[in-house]
């Protein structure tokens, strides 16, 4: 058994062990709400926003970016379970500025190996590569205040998103944990009746 799952499995025991009243909670969330964030494993939603188990939805994916299914994500948490506000918070030194469309396309098919970065990326794999990876958008980001209102526009326009859902863009400082508004996003998202 590797490391990480003996780790992960211990870690579960533990946290079940004192699981209490959780096995309790309803399945929709409690304080009807729902975040749209970036993976990156410097977030932590439940601690910077302040939530427990059962409050919250929260959407991850690379860049917390308004893709199909992040959005699919979004209609089914407020017209089945709720939601009444959305949050879409990109990040500083996002890992989604530090390539395009290209580079990665390029690098998955050089190998399907992990690239190295010293400044740029380079293929250092062995494993044969794949030209597969051209027809993805990864959704990279160029600016992080203009990607937080591209996407905050995207789910704002979307049809299947009610006009009377407030979507506010914020960037979390990985510096410092907080959360800084972006305005224009907000704006973008402000609720309708
Ligand atoms: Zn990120």
């Amino acid at each position: 058994m590797s490391e990480i799952l003996k780790e992960v499995l211990n870690a579960n025991e533990q946290y079940a062990s004192d699981f209490g009243d959780k096995g309790r909670l309803p399945l929709p969330p409690a304080r009807r709400f729902a975040i749209l964030t970036c993976m990156d494993a410097r977030l932590d939603p439940a601690k910077f926003a302040g939530l427990a188990e059962g409050d919250a939805h929260v959407i991850r994916n690379a860049g917390g970016r308004a893709s199909d299914d992040a959005i699919r994500s979004l209609v089914i948490s407020y017209k089945l379970l709720g939601t009444k506000e959305w949050f879409v918070i990109h990040h500083t030194d996002c890992g989604m500025e530090l390539f395009t469309n290209e580079i990665i396309a390029d690098l998955l098919e050089k190998s399907l190996d992990t690239a190295v970065y010293d400044g740029e990326w380079k293929d250092v794999g062995t494993t044969p590569g794949s030209s597969e990876g051209r027809k993805i958008d990864f959704l990279t980001i160029r600016n992080l205040a203009e990607s937080v209102v591209e996407d905050v526009r995207k789910i704002r326009s979307h049809p299947l998103v009610p006009p009377y859902i407030p979507i506010y863009g914020y960037i979390y400082d990985v510096k410092t944990g907080r959360l800084a508004e972006v305005p224009q996003a907000t704006e973008a998202g402000r609720a309708s009746a």
